[in-house]
C-alpha cells in the first residue's frame, strides 16, 4: 500500500489551445468575435476595487434576477455557476447517483465522460446515426440519467423539440439534462417544457452567444425542486462560486436584449455565407446550427488542412478521434477573419 493507490486518478479534459498572437485568427473555441454589451464595459470601468474586500453574494441575486426577467421565470427556477462547465459538473454530482449507466451520444461534448470518470458514474454511449443525428429510441432503456447538447457539439446539428420531448417523456425516472450552449444561434430551446416535465434541466452559457467566455458564467433552468437540489450541492461544495465583477457584468449583459439579438444575428449571417463558400470549395458539413461549422473536405484530409492553417496562425479545432478525424470544427469569427480563412483554404485545397 502506497499513497498513490489512494489518488483519484483522472484523464483530464483537453481544452482548445489559447494562443495569443498579434495577427492570429482564432476560430478554435467557439468564442464570440464581438465584444460584450456596452453596459458591461461601463460596469468594468466603474468597478470599486474596495468592494473586493468583501465576499460576493452567495445567492448571486443580481444575476439570477436578471436571468429570471429575461427568460420570464421565477428566480427559484435558475441556478448560476462558473461557466456551464461548473454548472454541468454540479449537475453530474447532484443528479447522477445510480448504479445504472448514464447515457450520452458517442460523438458529443468531450467533457461528459471526463466528469463521469471523475465522479465514478457508470456511463454508456449511444452512437449517433450515420448523419450524426440522435436516435431517441437509444435512450429508452434503463439508465441513471441522460445528457446531450442541443445543438450537439461538435457536429452543430439541432434536434427538433419533439425529439427532445420524446426522450424526456420516456424517462420520467431520470433527470434529463439538455446542454443548450449553442441554442441562441437559431435553435428552439426546450424551455417551454420545464413546467410540463419535472425531470428536465436546461443548461446554458454566457461564453458563446453573450461574448463573455472570460467571465465564466453559466446557468441552469428547471423546476424549483431540481434547482433546490443543485443549490444544496453547491452550498456543500463552495458557497462563493461566482466573483462579484462577473455577477455585475453578467447581469448588465442580460439586460441588453437588443445588443444580444444583434450580435447573434451578425454571427448567423456570417455563418450562412461561409457555408456557401465552404461548399464551393468542396467541403461538406451537417446543418450548422451553432456558431461553428463541422466541415470535412472531399479530398484533402482534415489534419493536413488543420496544420496548414495553423502555420498561418489560423486556429481551428481538430480531433484525432474515431468517426470525426476527418472533420474540422471552425468557429464563426468576424467577416474579416472568415475572409482570411476562406482565402487560406482556397490555396490549401487547390494546391
Ligand atoms: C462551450 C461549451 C460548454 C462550456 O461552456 P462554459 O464556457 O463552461 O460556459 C458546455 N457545453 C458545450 C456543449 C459547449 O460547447
Amino acid at each position: 500500500m502506497n499513497w498513490r493507490d489512494n489518488v483519484r486518478r483522472v484523464e483530464p479534459y483537453v481544452p482548445g489551445e489559447q494562443p495569443n498572437k498579434p495577427n492570429m485568427v482564432k476560430l478554435n473555441t467557439n468564442e464570440c468575435p464581438y465584444p460584450p454589451a456596452p453596459g458591461v464595459e461601463r460596469i468594468a470601468r466603474e468597478m470599486d476595487c474596495n468592494q473586493m474586500r468583501l465576499y460576493p453574494d452567495p445567492e448571486c441575486n443580481v444575476l439570477v434576477e436578471a436571468l429570471a426577467d429575461f427568460y420570464k421565470l421565477s428566480p427559484e427556477q435558475i441556478f448560476v455557476g462558473v461557466g456551464s462547465d461548473d454548472v454541468l459538473s454540479m449537475c453530474f454530482l447532484t443528479f447522477f447517483n445510480n448504479d445504472k449507466p448514464i447515457l450520452f451520444p458517442d460523438v458529443t461534448y468531450a467533457f461528459y465522460d471526463v466528469w463521469a470518470n471523475l465522479y465514478r458514474i457508470p456511463f454508456e454511449v449511444c452512437p449517433l446515426d450515420e448523419n450524426f443525428h440522435i436516435n431517441p429510441e437509444d435512450y429508452k432503456k434503463p439508465n441513471g440519467g441522460i445528457i446531450f447538447p442541443n445543438p450537439n457539439a461538435p457536429t452543430g446539428l439541432l434536434e427538433p423539440l419533439h425529439v427532445v420531448e420524446d426522450i424526456v417523456k420516456s424517462n420520467p425516472d431520470s433527470v434529463v439534462i439538455v446542454d443548450e450552449a449553442y441554442i441562441d444561434f437559431g435553435g428552439k430551446s426546450c424551455l417551454e417544457l420545464i413546467d410540463k416535465y419535472d425531470n428536465l434541466l436546461i443548461v446554458q452559457t454566457f461564453s458563446k452567444s453573450r461574448s463573455m467566455a472570460g467571465c465564466r458564467i453559466g446557468f441552469a433552468m428547471g423546476n424549483r425542486e431540481l434547482i433546490k437540489y443543485l443549490e444544496d450541492a453547491k452550498f456543500s461544495f463552495n458557497s462563493y462560486t461566482m466573483n462579484q465583477p462577473s455577477l455585475l457584468m453578467g447581469a448588465e449583459s442580460v439586460k441588453d436584449r437588443p445588443y444580444f439579438e444583434k450580435t447573434v444575428a451578425k454571427v448567423v449571417n456570417t455563418r450562412e455565407r461561409v457555408k456557401k463558400q465552404l461548399t464551393e470549395l468542396g467541403f461538406t458539413f451537417p446543418e450548422a446550427m451553432g456558431n461553428f461549422i463541422f466541415a470535412s473536405h472531399k479530398s484533402v484530409p482534415a489534419k493536413e488542412i488543420f496544420l496548414a492553417l495553423k502555420e498561418q496562425d489560423i486556429y481551428v479545432r481538430f480531433w484525432d478521434k474515431p468517426r470525426i478525424s476527418n472533420h474540422l470544427r471552425i468557429s464563426i469569427g468576424t467577416d474579416e477573419e472568415m475572409d482570411r480563412l476562406i482565402e487560406a483554404l482556397t490555396k490549401i485545397v487547390e494546391r
